[in-house]
């Protein structure tokens, strides 16, 4: 493989990083000892970025957007997951509203690119996450409309969001194949955030939804009947990908921090950095993150030529998410008791890429779907 960072987007990691020191770093000791931005603060840092251009960024220009493409928008997350709050560039729809049609387009995706509306999405109910096939939220016909029935569950952004990406059953005996995708308003008569789960990461509570005989006219669903498993398929896909880029950024900053803290905490009268135990915990951790450095740009880069990624994503994120778990401890271990305390951000990272070997799909389906791949079996339907 010939790669190489072309250099304008190497002049965009640099000016991401001054924005990271100039704008996020004096919110990172508040960060850490709340557990969580302000929502005023978060404002004002998308407000910030976007004056300075940090807008819509991957988002093609026939739409308005920056057209910096998958690389791009990979080692733009590197750079800001460097910092805690894991903060994000706003004017980026989901992969999935790319589904949308015309008329959609105006109500949805535009707002998004715009900044005027927000999207979350929901797959995960309370008896089922990892099997697409047996969504049991059901949407009934009813003229031009549809009525939904069910519950969803770890619902993240639900909060700061103007409507749901909602994936229900319209043909519950057809399995992954009955699956349809409905853009639902917040507000909406018979749609309720039912309750938050607290969970162990910083600023980060997804909810439970309920829909009782909501109504959602035919002009909401997404993409043809039965379309859910491919648009959740290229969603998730992408997000698997971006979710491996983010591990890089967490790990990095986190081998920094350890190098530093390394060469000067003294003991027995030398720096921790001159022995071999710590070195080897070091070495470690430099070997795999370069590693998953190049599955995610691979990755990223072969979405850029139109080259299906879905088994690339499955492996960076697999690796990546695992990589970030052994970083996250292995530096904390280095900072020995500090490492454990609100006082440095390593803590909060090692709490917070938990989840990554769980959502987006968990480890074991991952290995699951790597195999049946080299396999040549279905990808569909176990
Ligand atoms: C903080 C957080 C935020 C989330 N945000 C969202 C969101 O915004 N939208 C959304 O839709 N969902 C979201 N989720 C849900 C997440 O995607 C699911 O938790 C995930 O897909 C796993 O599903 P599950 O929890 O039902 O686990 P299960 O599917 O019940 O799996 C439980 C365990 O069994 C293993 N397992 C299951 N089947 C197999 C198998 N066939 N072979 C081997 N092992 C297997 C799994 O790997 C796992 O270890 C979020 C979750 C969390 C924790």
């Amino acid at each position: 493989m010939d790669f190489t960072i072309p250099s304008e987007l190497k002049d965009l990691v640099e000016s991401v990083r001054q924005f990271r020191e100039k704008a996020l770093m004096p919110v990172e000791h508040d960060f850490l000892i709340n557990g969580k931005l302000d929502l005023d603060v978060r404002k004002s840092l998308e407000n910030k970025a976007r004056e300075q251009g940090f807008w819509a960024l991957d988002v093609p220009e026939e739409f308005g957007g920056q057209g910096l493409g998958f690389l791009g928008k990979c080692l733009v997350t590197e750079e800001l997951y460097k910092h805690p709050a894991m903060f994000e560039f706003g004017g980026s729809p989901e992969s999935s509203m790319y589904y949308t049609n015309e008329e959609q387009k105006q109500r949805y995706f535009f707002p998004i690119i715009e900044g005027k509306r927000k999207s979350c999405y929901a797959f995960t109910e309370p008896d089922t996450g990892s099997d697409f096939a047996r969504i049991r939220t059901v949407a009934r016909r009813d003229g031009d409309n549809w009525v939904i029935n069910g519950r969803k569950t770890f619902i993240s952004h639900v909060d700061r969001a103007d409507f749901v990406i909602l994936y229900a059953t319209t043909d519950p005996e057809a399995g992954s194949r009955g699956v349809t995708c409905f853009l639902v308003d917040k507000g909406t008569p018979g749609f309720e955030l039912s309750r938050p789960i607290p969970t162990m990461g910083d600023d980060w509570e997804p909810y439970e939804l309920t829909f009782n005989d909501c109504v959602v006219p035919d002009a909401n669903r997404l993409g043809e009947l039965g379309q859910g498993w491919e648009i959740a398929n290229f969603q998730l896909t992408r997000g698997r990908a971006k979710i491996a880029a983010c591990q890089l950024g967490v790990a990095q900053r986190c081998i920094d921090l350890a190098v530093e803290w390394a060469k000067q905490r003294v003991t027995w009268g030398k720096p921790i950095a001159t022995r071999q135990a710590v070195q080897w915990m070091l070495a470690d951790s430099e070997v795999e993150l370069e590693a998953a450095r190049m599955l995610v740009y691979r990755a990223a880069w072969m979405a850029d030529e139109g080259l299906p990624i879905r088994n690339e994503a499955f492996a960076a994120k697999l690796y990546a998410s695992e990589m970030a778990q052994r970083v996250t401890d292995r530096c904390l271990q280095i900072f020995g008791g500090l490492g454990y305390s609100r006082e440095v951000p390593i803590q909060s990272f090692y709490r917070q890429v938990r989840v990554w070997r769980i959502g987006h799909g968990t480890s074991e389906i991952h290995r699951w779907m790597i195999a049946r791949n080299m396999l040549g079996l279905s990808s569909r339907d176990a």
